[in-house]
This record gives C-alpha cells, structure tokens and sequence, in this order.
C-alpha cells in the first residue's frame, strides 16, 4: 500500500514537471547552411524605427482638425514608399515582438518557464547577419539581440535601465535621447576615420528603438494628449534622422528605411493580449528597393480603417511580423536569420522578376533547411525501423521540388516559382515531426522516464487486478441502458468540476443537483429529517461560491457571528452527549469546555486585534502569544478527546474553527462550518443508502469508532453507489477550494488575514499561516471521508483509488487545457488550473494521511505516559 502511494505520488510529481517539457520546449533547430540571394542587393543600408507600443490607428488616422499626427510618415505613404498593417501574434509583448521583426519567429514559449527575460536559446537574428550593427534604446531590447551575436560587430547604445527617474517627468526623453545620440554619432563619424569606412561598407543596419510612446501610453493610456504628443514628436524626430542620413551619405539612394511598432495597446493601456488594438501595428517602409505609392481604385480589405483614416487611394498591402525579417534581409543582401519562419512579401519590392524569383527559391530552401535538420536529428536520435519519413515529402521529392523550382527560374517562369507548395509541405512537415517525435527530440533524461515511466504504472495496475476485475464484473450486471446513463452523469459532473474551475458559480449548480439529490433515491421516503438537513445544508453551502472572493469585503461582525453559531452548536451537542451517556467521563468535559474556552478566546483575540489596529496601535503581544497558542493547541487537542465518530469529528471541528477564525477577516468563517454540518449529515445519508441496498449495518453510526487496525475481512464488495462517493469527495475538495475563493485569490494572499499572528512582513510565515487556512476546509472535508469509509465498510484502497481517477480524469483535461499561446495571463492562468488539479491529488495523499492520523491517534493526560490507546 505504501509502496503504491509513493510510486503514485512520484507519478504524479512527474506529470506535473511533464508540461514544462512538453508545452515549454523550444522547437527552434540549429545547424542550418545560411542561404541568401546571389544577385546583388538593392540597398546597402537599412534603418529600422521601432515605435514601442503604437497602434495602428492612432498613427494613420487624422485629428480631429483633419490633420495627420505624422504628417512625415502621411507624406512618405502619399508619395514615396508602401505602407500597411503588421499584424503581430500574442503574447503582444515587446520581447517577443522584436524577435518575430528582427529574427523571424514566433516567440519561443519556452520562456514562459525561464523568467521571460533572458533569451532562452540561441537564435539568429537579421543583426547577427549584418556586417556592422549600431543599435540605440533601451537596454531591455538592444542586449537581447547584442547577446546572441557572434564577433565585434554589433553596437549598442543605451540609456541606464536602472535609473528609472530619467523619464519620470516626461517620458518623451527615451525617444529624444535617441535622435540625439544618433545625431552625435554621425556628426563625430566625419571625424573618426575608422567609423568612416565601417559606415561606408554595404550590409549595415541602423536600429533605432523608441519607447516613449509605449511608457507613455501604459500611464496615460493610449486616447491621452501625451501619447498622440508623443507620436508627433517621434515624426518629427525621424524626419530629421531621414535627413542627417541622406546628408551624410550625399543621397545616394541606397538607404531603406522601414517603420514599425512591435505591439499595439488596449484602450485602458495595456497589452499582451491578443485585441485588435494590440495586434494591429503600423508598417511603412520606403527607399531603396521598396515599390513607390500605388494608386488603386479599390481595396480588397473590408475592414472600415481606409475609409476611416483616408487612404482608400493608396495601396495597403498587410503584412505578418515575421516576414519582416526576411524582407530587411533581402533589401540588404544578408542571409535571411536562419530560425526564420517568415515568408518574404515580395510584393513590397521594386526589384526585376529575377530577383524576386530568386529570393523566394532562397527563402524556400531556408526553411526548408530547418526541416532538413529536424529530420536529421530524429533521424539519429531514432531506432531505424521506427523512423517514418514524413511521407507526402520524402528527400527524393523535395529535391524534385527544388530541382523544378531551379529550372522554372532558368525558363524565367517566375509565376510557377511560388514556394506556397514547398512552403506549407514542409511547415506542416516541421509541425508533424514536432509534435509526433517530441518524445525523442533530443532525448534529455525527462523524457526518458515519460517513455519508461508506464511500466511500472502498469505492473502496479495489474497487481490490482482483482480490484478492477471485481468492478468489470459488477459493471457487466447493470443493464446497458442504466450503463449509458451513469456514464453520462459521470461526465456531466467531472464537465461541471472543470467548468467550476472557470466560473465558481457552476459549484452552486452542482450543490444544488446534490440538494436536489435524496428525492431520485429511496433516501427521502426513509428518512426525512437526513434527508432535509442534506437539502438544507447544500442550498446553504451552494451560497458560498456567489459571494465575492475572500478579503474583498471585510466584515469582523461575521467573524463573530460564525464563533457564536460554533457555541451553540458545541453547547446542543454537549447537552445531547451527557443526556446519552450515564456516566460522562470528567476528563471529556473538561476537555469539551476548554475547547469552546479556546473558541472564545479566539474571538476575543480577533476583535481586540481588528479594533487595536484600526486604531493603528499595532497588535498586542498578548493577543499574538494567545493567537499561537491556540494554533499549537489546536492539533494536539482532538488527539485527546474519544474515538467515538462523532465526539472526535466534533472536537476537530471546534479545534480547527479557532484557528479559522483568527485568520478570518469576513463571511469566509462561516464556510468550514457549514462545509462541516453537510458532512456530518453526508455521513449519516451515506449509512442510510448502504442500508437501502440491504446490507446489515452492524452498529448504529452514533456507536462507531475511528480504529486503526483495519479488518480486511470486513471490507464488502464495490457498489456503483462507491464511484459516486468518489465523486461526492472530490466535489466536496473542490468545493472546499473554490467555496471562498478563486485562482487569482489564491496567489494575492490577502495580508489582513494573518495580522492576529504577525504583523511584520515575512513571507515564508505569512505564506504558511495563509496555506494552512486553504487547508482546514480539505481536512475538515478529509476527515468526514474517513468517516464515510468506516461507516460503508469499504476499502480506503479502492475508494480512493476511484478518487485518485477521477482527479486525473480532471487533470488530463486542464492538461490540454494548458495554453503555450496566448497573454502571459492565460498562460499562466491555464498553468495553475493543472497545478491545481495535480497538486490536489498530491496534496490528497497526505491530508489522506493527517486525516486519519487525527481521526484515530489519541493520547492520555493524567500523569499516565502518552500511550496510543489503540
Ligand atoms: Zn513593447
Ligand atoms: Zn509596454
């Protein structure tokens, strides 16, 4: 048995670091020949504006003047270059934005789990191909591009990251530190001999990063006067780059320039999401080697923007992010960035049908490259006989391919030379090989044991085997009928838990089927008054999850509220225990009494807390001695009272109350008291429905005891009732996390909540004290399930093993669930559902565990030594 949980536990530990390796692993190849054009290029310097965080429409459409804000960039749109939309992918972030421009990618998810701020992997860039590189902005872009390049060739200026205050007044200084460095440096290059000529050599590139607008538009937001201000002064600015440029190298007409931004903005000023507003970016680019405006008469896009921003006559052509990329490459004669996915836009070049032909076979045969690669590598990584050549592109058609291409391009048939076949062949070729081969992709040591990892699992099911095939057995004698229609209960509860997951409120559709419950089953003609306290306690417990999530109302009446309802209730069951029992044991009474004495002083403590700190008097060093005190107390407490069922259920309730009550600041302390009062009388509903089906009880659940020893004899057969008590369980789990609170409330811990114990930050104590006030709802919930496990003679072996599928089950859907796209907030959103979920079954194992110790431990006082009675 405990050979199982551990391997059951390191299973599901492996599983959970599994999604790191299989959504996170980076796909990019490495060990591809450069390819580039061999005709000779039509620029032989590039200059790229990336504008952080400029939206589309705020730069192309006009004031409310019917002026433009940029009327630079208006007049190169009129009159000298090509112009229209990049649309960028999610995450919408900066980083991942200057990748897909300058290397071609889509940003690699892999570094979701390495920080998001170092470059994961080495990638080639367009910078790391040119001859010489001058880079000014900020320090967060340039060194991620400066980082990965080989040699001395690549030149960053930048302003100091740390120094945050040097645009604190006006942001507009990152962008006009910009113009004026770069103004300086061409001003000291006509003295500085070596500059000179290194500015004079083909294959440069000129990056000039502004991030005025995006720092503007995150504190004003984007419809502000600062950041339409903003995108005027950054027009203006480039107006006179454009022009030092042209000045110092006597215009020779061999320039390019493009224009861009590598995100948008939401209209509340943010992004990384995947909105129109963040995705839709400006793109213009003129100068050497870019076609001039075109007239047309109509457009093919049916969006209402041209009509909106006035441009219906002048030629929009749209464009992806990465095939960027490879257009600046080609201006420039450099190899396209070799992890580039972009496909060239030939549409925007003024060159001869040649090179165009030719540029394309050159960006087909790299990226066809990258699948060469891949295939090698699974080739050598793979037994023979399993390596299966992706078949609609075996080597000897890819060369017919290319061989055709190459000749096509010789009869100077350009049209047939399209890479769209090649193209979606081998990507789609790339996409199969990754995701059918990821097992094996460069075989580190994970995922070995993902491979290796089912024979155990297998060999421990089949030790089982007499388990399952007890259930094959009992499932063969329902009739079909009732088959099929348990099957589709069964998935429309584990559809509901998941759903519940999202929105807390399907929790209140799924404890008001349980209220609904007792009249399906012969439950409500047997016995009413279980019947309605169940129907009364899940509509009570279904209000929880309609409430708004812990710390945002605080209200220490509440508070109050629930540690009397405790009272009272404690004070009905002591009169009912002395009333049943001739001869009440001094000891238990007391014990009894010093236990609501514990629930008192707990709400003394919070209330003189809460006030004393209104009052801003900080907390009373006595409140916090007792405050500990009865945390410690609080675990040893139960272990003395009687195992009798319901006297030491009680006596963990009322111990695990005064401690939720200190670290309750609202309507959240009633949660674990009505959670509790569903369980007791779930325990009695489940004694009833196990003697509907006529099995002799042999004692009255009132007489039952917690035991350790365990008669295995005893253990009956498995019912179909028993995959509902699994599932009742793991409804009640959920319920006990969600009834209060929601993902995001569990990682903003709300301070308030620990200030009876400390006040003083410390994270590891405060985390602690927080983890242990999630927990109380489990354990309460766990605890209860012992109970139900004693009372229906059943196995805990295979009830929770039922258990255990279930929240697997739930598991595996959140697993494909997991989301490698998208903002950094679903990422991460979609990652702690699986955390959850698997950290659930984890975390089970071991409450399993507390539970039964509290529930069957017990120790003696009175000078006896401490002995287990049991
Ligand atoms: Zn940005
Ligand atoms: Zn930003």
């Amino acid at each position: 048995m405990l050979l199982f949980f551990i391997l059951g536990l390191f299973v599901h530990f492996v599983f959970f670091g599994s999604i790191f390796d299989i959504y996170f692993t980076s796909p990019l190849v490495h060990g591809m020949t450069p390819q580039f054009t061999p005709l000779p290029p039509p620029a032989k310097r590039l200059v790229l504006f990336v504008a952080d965080g400029l939206r589309a429409d705020t730069l192309y459409e006009l004031d409310e003047n019917g002026n433009s804000r940029a009327p630079f960039i208006r007049n190169i749109i009129m009159h000298e270059g090509s112009w229209g939309l990049s649309h960028t992918r999610v995450p919408t972030e900066s980083r991942p934005g200057h990748v897909a421009l300058i290397a071609g990618f889509y940003e690699d998810v892999s570094a979701v789990a390495k920080g998001w701020k170092e470059n994961p992997v080495e990638f080639d860039s367009l910078i790391n191909e040119s001859k010489y590189t001058w880079s000014w902005g900020s320090p967060d872009i340039l060194t991620m591009f400066a980082k990965g390049a080989y040699g001395d060739h690549v030149f960053t200026y930048t302003y100091d990251a740390d120094s945050e205050d040097f645009g604190a007044h006006d942001v507009t200084k990152l962008d006009t530190w910009v113009f004026d460095k770069v103004k300086e440096f061409f001003h000291a290059a006509r003295n500085n001999q070596s500059l000179f000529s290194k500015l004079n050599e083909e294959k440069i590139v000129f990056f000039l990063h502004l991030l005025g607008i995006d720092t503007n538009g995150h504190a004003h937001r984007p419809s502000s006067r600062e950041y339409k201000d903003n995108i005027k002064l950054v027009d203006a600015g480039m107006k006179e780059m454009v022009s030092i440029l042209e000045h110092f190298y006597g215009n020779d007409g061999k320039t390019a320039f493009i224009f861009t931004s590598d995100h948008g903005m939401t209209d509340w000023g943010s992004h990384g999401a995947g909105h129109p507003s963040e995705t839709l970016t400006p793109f213009v680019t003129w100068g050497a080697g870019i076609k001039y405006p075109q007239k047309v008469s109509a457009q093919k896009f049916d969006d209402a923007f041209l009509k909106e921003w006035r441009l219906e006559s002048w030629k929009r052509q749209d464009i992806h992010q990465a095939d960027i990329a490879p257009l600046m490459a080609s201006l420039i004669g450099v190899p396209f960035p070799l992890n580039s996915v972009g496909i060239l836009p030939v549409d925007y070049l003024n060159n001869t049908d040649l090179f165009k032909a030719e540029s394309m076979f050159t960006n087909a045969i790299q990226i066809l490259e990258q699948f060469k690669v891949k295939m090698t590598q699974k080739k050598e990584v793979t037994l023979p006989f399993l390596f299966i050549p992706f078949k609609l592109l075996p080597e000897s058609k890819q060369l017919n391919i290319v061989r055709k291409a190459r000749s096509y391009i010789k009869q100077r048939k350009y049209d047939e030379a399209k890479p769209s076949h090649l193209l979606s062949c081998s990507c789609i070729a790339i996409g199969v090989f990754v995701a059918f081969f990821l097992l094996l992709q460069d075989c580190p040591w994970t995922y070995y044991i993902y491979c290796l990892l089912p024979v155990p699992i297998w060999y421990a099911v089949l030790r089982e085997f007499q388990v399952i095939q007890d259930f094959v057995t009992l499932l063969l004698t329902v009739p079909p009928s009732y088959f099929v229609g348990y099957l589709l209960v069964f998935i429309l509860g584990i559809e509901i838990l998941v759903l519940s997951f999202f929105y807390r409120y399907m929790l209140t559709a799924g404890l008001l089927a349980f209220a609904g419950w007792p009249f399906i089953t012969q439950l409500w003609t047997r016995a009413k008054s279980i019947s309605l306290s169940w129907i009364f306690f899940s509509l009570l417990l279904a209000a929880f999850p309609l409430m708004p999530v812990v710390g945002r109302k605080p209200d220490i009446f509440l508070v109050m509220g629930a540690g009397l309802l405790v009272l009272l209730l404690s004070l009905c069951v002591l009169t009912s225990l002395i009333k049943r029992k001739d001869s009440f044991i001094n000891e238990e009474l007391l014990l009894h009494l010093f236990q609501m004495l514990s629930v008192v002083l707990s709400m003394c403590v919070t209330y003189s807390t809460h006030s004393s700190l209104r009052k801003k008097q900080g907390l009373p060093l006595l409140n916090q001695i007792i405050s500990w005190l009865i945390l410690a107390f609080s675990l040893v407490l139960p272990l003395l009272s009687p195992t009798s069922l319901f006297e030491r259920l009680f006596s963990i309730l009322l111990s695990l109350m005064s401690t939720y009550i200190l670290l309750s600041t609202g309507y959240e302390a009633l949660f674990p008291l009505v959670l509790s009062c569903l369980m007791f009388v779930w325990i009695q509903v489940e004694q009833e429905t196990l003697q509907q089906r006529g099995i002799s009880c042999k004692q009255k659940v009132t007489s039952v005891r917690f035991t350790c020893s365990t008669d295995i004899t005893q253990f009956r057969q498995l019912y179909l009732d028993d995959v509902r008590r699994a599932f009742f369980l793991v409804f009640f789990l959920v319920t006990a996390f969600f009834g209060t609170g929601n993902i995001a409330s569990v990682n903003s811990f709300d301070l308030a909540s620990v200030y009876c114990f400390l006040t003083v930050f410390s994270p590891f104590m405060m985390g602690a004290l927080m983890m242990w006030k999630i927990l109380i709802p489990f354990v309460l919930v766990m605890c209860a399930f012992e109970a139900v496990q004693l009372t229906t003679q059943l196995s805990s072996k295979s009830l929770f093993l039922m258990v255990l599928v279930i929240s697997d089950i739930m598991a595996l859907h959140f697993f494909f669930l997991v989301k490698d796209y998208g903002s950094w907030l679903d990422i991460g959103t979609s990652i702690s559902h699986y955390v959850i979920v698997m950290s659930m079954t984890i975390v089970l194992v071991f409450l399993n565990g507390l539970a039964h110790l509290l529930t069957t431990k017990k120790l003696r006082l009175c000078g006896k030594p401490k002995s287990h009675l049991i």
